[in-house]
């Protein structure tokens, strides 16, 4: 047995509560108390990984150095600790039945009939120790997916039930977040979800140590005593999570109600002194106090849901406070664009993102959006699909090619100036067969992108199927549009920019995976500064 101590956080009443922003949110007051912490996030449904998943569904599929396409909440993890995650943070059931299935085709239960109990928790509990087991951790924090009572959820909770005797005293904690209702009819918060949720807990034969209990409304002491009482835990483990601005302000509000002291009694460990929270505080400082603002246009076709784009919203919130400036982000549906309203759209904004994405809808809006912000000078951005649609725009309405397309949208077009990968043609299986994960690329000395990053190595995160054609590369720079950054390995070209154009880049892989609050994003926070600039020449010729 390691030393490794092992904390979960489930979730009862409602999903969509916020268990991995509690999650991160501990994870950063132990990180910042001297604790080795990591975060891992178990989901309960049967993708094997989430990257197959509908952003409508699911949210953005976030991606990590080694190619694991994960639940968004590992972005969370990420910019909360500013260490990486990998494949290990983040196993579904999907993942956990292929291997155990894989198993029994080997043979490797011969003779035994192969059940959930014990193979598929023994399955689960030994990827929950999986990375305790390399010692590099203090503390493994596992988020649970889902909500307690859910059929699905059953077998993490009786994993969990056991590998919390297996532990053994003061080797784990259980939190358990719910949801406080406010009746406003009858002007009172309601306890009652709770106790219901915690005793379904109990009926799995697992006690809650510590309830973090979402609401809207103060908790006063008598209903954090009532909760303690009727739930079985000391008044000091009830902990308000109130609703707040921003989700940067919650390991502040936990410290304050002393969630991480609460757990690291619990598990018998020294919480001396305070976290160090003061890089996190300053970030904070700033985030709050922006000395002006800008507006830029997040151009995309999953802008109905917020979390399609989380990455990109969180790289926006660290690049806005490294400037001290408020990023007003506006999004626009790709599909809404069509030249005529073009003007009125996008004429008012600092700068323009043109998102990631995949399939035909509303990919003209997109290649609109960018010719827009290239002839009218403002500084544009384009990610993946973005950077992919700028290429087309410009083969399209500057090197003449009405045609020119991406293999992905147009399977005929003469001119593939975006074109599938040889070793991508004879792909059938979509899961996990996409360039995933961290790759090499090399910056040309002098142009705008090696300014930004200030070094000509970098590794940045990747996730397509589709790329720029390189028998295209001549007349595209003879015209004006310059690949300045590429793939050493493969000469796969990943940055362009715009030779006539203040502040023009388009880049293939995803910078907002990698933006956090210790690290800012650089690409993100010379973008926010070009749309900074834009804004005042803009004003100054108005003037
Ligand atoms: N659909 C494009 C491709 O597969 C771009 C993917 C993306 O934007 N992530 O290459």
């Amino acid at each position: 047995m390691t030393n490794t101590k092992y904390v979960f956080v489930t979730g009862g009443v409602t999903s969509s509560l916020g268990k991995g922003i509690i999650a991160a949110s501990l994870a950063k007051l132990l990180q910042a108390r001297g604790y080795k912490t990591t975060i891992q996030k178990f989901d309960p449904y049967i993708n094997v990984d989430p990257g197959t998943l509908n952003p409508y569904e699911h949210g953005e599929c976030y991606v990590t150095d080694d190619g694991a396409e994960t639940d968004l909440d590992l972005g969370h993890y990420e910019r909360f600790l500013n260490v990486p995650t990998s494949q290990a943070n983040n196993v579904t059931t999907g993942r956990i039945y292929q291997s155990v299935i894989e198993k029994e085709r080997r043979g490797e239960y011969l003779g035994k009939t192969v059940q959930v109990i014990p193979h598929i928790t023994n399955e689960i509990k030994s990827r929950i120790q999986l990375l305790g087991k390399t010692g590099k951790y203090d503390i493994v924090i596992t988020e649970i997916g889902g909500t307690v009572g859910d059929i699905e959820s059953l077998p993490y909770i009786e994993s969990v039930r056991q590998l919390v005797w297996d532990l053994g005293e003061n080797n784990s904690v259980v939190i358990h977040l719910t949801l406080i209702p406010y009746l406003s009819a009858a002007g009172e918060l309601k306890t009652k979800p709770t106790q219901h949720s915690v005793k379904t807990l109990m009926e799995s034969g697992i006690k809650a140590d510590i309830l973090v209990c979402r609401t809207e409304h103060e908790i006063s002491d008598d209903i954090k005593r009532k909760l303690a009482l009727f739930c079985n835990v000391k008044q000091g483990a009830v902990i308000q999570s109130i609703d707040t601005d921003t989700i940067y302000n919650v390991p502040n509000l936990m410290l304050e109600e002393g969630l991480d002291t609460v757990t690291l009694d619990l598990l018998n460990l020294p919480d001396e002194g305070k976290p160090d929270l003061t890089n996190w505080n300053n970030f904070l400082q700033k985030y709050a106090n922006p000395k002006q603002e800008v507006s830029i246009g997040l151009v995309g076709k999953y802008v109905e849901l917020q979390d399609s784009y989380k990455s990109i919203l969180e790289s926006f919130i660290h690049a806005g406070a490294a400037n001290e400036v408020s990023v007003k982000v506006i999004s626009i549906h790709s599909e809404h664009i069509t030249k005529d309203v073009i003007e009125n759209t996008v004429s008012t904004l600092d700068a323009i993102l043109v998102a990631p994405g995949f399939g035909e809808r509303g990919v003209q809006g997109k290649i609109d959006a960018v010719q827009y912000a290239r002839e009218h000078q403002i500084p544009f951005l384009g990610i993946c699909l973005g950077m992919q649609m700028a290429v087309i725009e410009y083969s399209r309405n500057v090197l003449g090619l009405a045609d020119a397309n991406s293999r992905e949208m147009d399977e005929q077009t003469s001119h593939p100036v975006i074109d599938i990968m040889e070793e991508q043609k004879d792909i059938t299986h979509m899961g996990g067969t996409m360039r995933l994960g961290a790759w090499n690329c090399q910056l040309k000395p002098d142009s705008l992108i090696h300014k930004v990053y200030g070094k000509e190595r970098i590794s940045e995160r990747h996730r397509h199927r589709y790329e720029y054609n390189n028998s295209y590369k001549i007349q595209l720079e003879e015209k004006g549009m310059i690949s300045t950054g590429f793939n050493p390995e493969t000469n796969l070209v990943e940055v362009v920019e715009l030779r006539d154009h203040p502040w023009f880049v388009g880049v293939q892989y995803h910078p907002e995976y990698k933006s956090t609050v210790a690290n800012p994003h650089p690409l993100f926070v010379n973008f926010v500064q070009a749309a900074v600039a834009f804004k005042k020449k803009k004003h100054a010729s108005m003037a």
